[in-house]
């Protein structure tokens, strides 16, 4: 039986993944700061704990031997989280310390097969300010530039586990997410994306009432369910390509058409009423073709079939919420 570590199995492609491992087989340790907000994990063991204390990370990795470790774990929000400037720092030291030290002790205890998550957020700014983007290929990294200290630090980070395969051998495979969504993903708070944003706005909405969206709306970008996601994620880790490889939706959509998305999939009218808010880039589009050649692999599911399942499960967290 396969063992794996799964870091941030508490958060939300964290808690989808350990079931896909789960349903394949493996033996699958979880580790998180807070345990999962919606769901019981699945996990076979569950510690809770804190991924920037070092001897932590070397107590996780210490007594079992691991064939993979998946390194999702960050710290990590929407537009309203990332783009404010508010949480910098934060973002910057959280993160950054998790990675050095997941890296660390990995090459310390054996650990030859890692998985890291970076984002699409990696990509220069200037290539980003039109909202019918193109797609962005992979080696459009460089020159970097990305808009938010929390994509310097994804490519930081990515730049790290390449320095650790090359200098002790670890097989390393690196993603770069564009915006996943699915149910028993964060919906409020804060932290949310725009799929979560939309639909909890919309189920929140009395029929004919209001909902703020930031900006004009025109802003675009692509969403993944996460089903495909954690496809994508297996069939990189089953392969001997190394990434960085975007993991994303080539349907670009507007926000205020994801908005109406929502209110299609609610039977709702609500009227959208635009402030200003914090916005990232113009356009973001995933261009697939290298996942496509390397992996085979494309999005399975439309992007009204994802929401739907979503718009489902927030409108029913709505509901809880009330009560
Ligand atoms: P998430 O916030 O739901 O999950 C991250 C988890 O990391 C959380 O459960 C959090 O508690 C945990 N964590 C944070 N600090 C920790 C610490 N110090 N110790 C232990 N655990 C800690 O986010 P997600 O959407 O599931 O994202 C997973 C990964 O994918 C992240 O690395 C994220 O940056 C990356 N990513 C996600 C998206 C997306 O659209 N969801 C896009 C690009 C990249």
């Amino acid at each position: 039986m396969k063992r794996a570590l799964v870091c941030g199995a508490g958060g939300f492609i964290g808690g989808h993944l350990v079931k896909r491992l789960k349903r394949e087989g493996y033996f699958v340790r979880g580790v998180d700061i807070k345990e999962h907000e919606y769901a019981v994990s699945q996990a076979d063991d569950f510690i809770k704990g804190d991924l920037r204390d070092p001897l932590f990370c070397d107590k996780i990795t210490k007594d079992m031997k691991f064939d993979e470790l998946y390194q999702l774990a960050a710290d990590m929000g929407g537009a309203g989280y990332i783009f404010t400037g508010d949480h910098d720092s934060a973002v910057m030291h959280n993160s950054a310390t998790i990675n050095l030290n997941m890296a660390e002790v990995s090459r310390l205890n054996g650990i030859t097969k890692i998985f890291y998550s970076s984002s699409a957020c990696i990509y220069p700014e200037r290539i980003q300010k039109d909202a019918n983007n193109p797609g962005l290929k992979e080696e459009d990294a460089y020159p970097a530039g990305p808009d938010s200290e929390y994509g310097w630090e994804k490519l930081f980070s990515e730049r790290l586990f390449m320095a650790y395969s090359r200098n002790y051998g670890i097989e390393v495979h690196i993603a770069r997410f564009h915006n996943i969504f699915g149910p028993e993903g964060t919906w409020n708070g804060g932290r949310e994306k725009a799929p979560a944003a939309m639909c909890r706005k919309v189920a929140e909405a009395a029929e004919g009432g209001k909902m703020d969206i930031w900006g004009d709306g025109e802003q675009t970008r692509t969403f993944l369910y996460v089903d495909d996601c954690l496809e994508g994620i297996r069939r990189l880790m089953e392969s001997k390509f190394a990434g960085p490889v975007n993991i994303g939706s080539d349907e670009l959509i507007s926000i205020n058409n994801l908005a109406k998305m929502a209110m299609q999939i609610a039977g709702k009218n609500v009227e959208l009423n635009h402030i200003p808010g914090p916005l990232g880039v113009r356009g973001r589009c995933s261009d697939n073709t290298l996942i496509q050649e390397k992996l085979g692999w494309r999005p399975s599911s439309k992007l009204i079939d994802g929401m739907t399942v979503t718009y489902k499960w927030i409108a029913a967290q709505v509901e809880k919420a009330k009560k």
